[in-house]
């Protein structure tokens, strides 16, 4: 019996899922549907290397011969507008509908705007797509002043690559410290230093009530009064799931597609991929939607598996890396209030590592410049294996022994 199976959302986890398919030995059909106009792409370089004036172009994941070759129906500048589990149909914007056996959502996040006067003027951006980035990356010219809304990696990626060009940066943050819920504020405090002493000027505690302009941006107005002179404004204050297609046919959601470990959805024959999908449970975490570059691979690998019987590989703690500047910053799992933070290494070279431990167990990880060492400290984190403070403090202590 042929089994058709249908991608919503044609990112990096709705290709990689294609691909993953094929790879996997699935030989029936396989419908990739995307509403951009361009084939599937990476999104990392737009942040970094096209910001930075180094690539113009960011990575496409295959060459467009790629899905002929591979039999993927990849229907680009395409939009799925619902989906009826029950007819196991899908409706496209030109109300077409397409039947499928199993179907895969890919639909990833869009960036979240904020509701304050003069949100719409001219030169104010926000960076999700390919066009976002050529558009933003046009206006870091030299003394260029531009403020950025949000103090996460994305704000700090940009700000990073805007002072590169010679622009006078800005980063307004409303939270105390930078990157407050992210390793409980132990890397916002040494990125802010960082980007300090690249010339950004970083505002924490600092709300933003209005952006003023004639048709296009000239001031952020601060709640304490404060006008900052800006050329352009970027807003990079988070993501919103786009988990409308599964929410409004009745699939379990909570900002994000829930799923399990297998990327099944509440709804049989439904999967859900990537920065769209929350899962009921991941490594020791509960409840999380990653976005990140590796879970959409990985997820896209497991709904393959899964859609096709195969068995799945272990459960890895998270990974995500940053680039800001000269640095490589890398972080495994996470951490919660009241863990003890061990640093090995000295913080004030360029390499050292930051991990952090509850119950005696590695829960997180921070990797300064120290990408070498993330095999084997995902490794120890996944052994679950109780570990000594001091000697994992103790640089002269090989990170292989706490394997044993
Ligand atoms: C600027 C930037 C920098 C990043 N840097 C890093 C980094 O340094 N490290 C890291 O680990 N991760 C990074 N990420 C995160 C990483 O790129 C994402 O986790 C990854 O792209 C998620 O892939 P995805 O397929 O889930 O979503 P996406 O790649 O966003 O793909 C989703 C696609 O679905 C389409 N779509 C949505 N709804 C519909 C619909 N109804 N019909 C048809 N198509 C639809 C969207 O238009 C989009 O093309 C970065 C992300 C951004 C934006």
């Amino acid at each position: 019996m042929k089994q058709r199976i249908i991608i919503v959302g044609a990112g990096q986890s709705g290709a990689r899922t294609a691909a993953a398919l094929r790879k996997q030995g699935h030989q029936d059909d396989v419908i990739l549907i995307g509403d951009e106009p361009e084939l599937p792409y990476e999104r990392p370089p737009l942040s970094k290397d096209m910001l930075s004036g180094t690539s113009t172009s960011g990575t496409t994941i295959f060459p467009h011969a790629y899905y002929a070759e591979h039999r993927i129906d990849l229907r680009m500048d395409t939009r799925v507008d619902s989906i009826d589990p029950a007819a196991r149909q899908v409706v496209l914007a030109d109300s077409s509908l397409l039947t499928y056996d199993h179907l895969v959502l890919a639909t990833g996040v869009r960036a979240r705007s904020i509701d304050i006067p003069g949100a719409g003027l001219e030169g104010v951006l926000t960076l999700r797509t390919r066009r976002d980035s050529t558009r933003l990356a046009a206006r870091l010219t030299a003394n260029a002043r531009i403020v950025v809304l949000g103090g996460g990696f994305l704000g700090l990626e940009i700000a990073a690559a805007a002072v590169r060009q010679g622009c006078a940066v800005t980063v307004i943050e409303s939270g105390p410290v930078l990157l407050g819920r992210i390793l409980g504020g132990f890397l916002g405090t040494r990125l802010a230093d960082l980007h300090r002493a690249h010339g950004v000027d970083i505002r924490t505690n600092a709300r933003v009530t209005a952006i003023e302009g004639q048709g296009s941006v000239s001031a952020v107005l601060l709640e304490d009064g404060t006008a900052i002179a800006a050329d352009t404004v970027v807003v990079a204050v988070g993501a919103l799931a786009n988990d409308e297609l599964a929410r409004n046919a009745g699939i379990e959601c909570a900002d994000g597609i829930l799923v399990d470990a297998h990327t099944r959805t509440s709804a049989a024959g439904i999967h859900a991929v990537g920065d769209v999908a929350r899962q009921r449970e991941r490594w020791s975490l509960t409840l999380v939607r990653l976005e990140s570059w590796e879970n959409a691979e990985l997820q896209a690998q497991t709904a393959a598996r899964t859609l096709l019987g195969a068995p799945q590989p272990e459960d890895n703690a998270p990974w995500f890396w940053t680039d800001q500047y000269d640095q490589n910053i890398q972080i495994l799992g996470g951490c919660e209030p009241g863990d003890t933070v061990v640093i090995r290494g000295d913080p004030a070279t360029p390499s050292w590592c930051a991990f952090f431990v509850r119950n005696a167990r590695l829960q997180g990880a921070l990797l300064m410049n120290a990408g070498r060492e993330r095999r084997i400290v995902r490794q120890i984190m996944n052994t679950r294996h109780a570990i000594d403070h001091d000697a994992l403090g103790d640089a002269s202590h090989p990170l292989k022994t706490f394997l044993q």
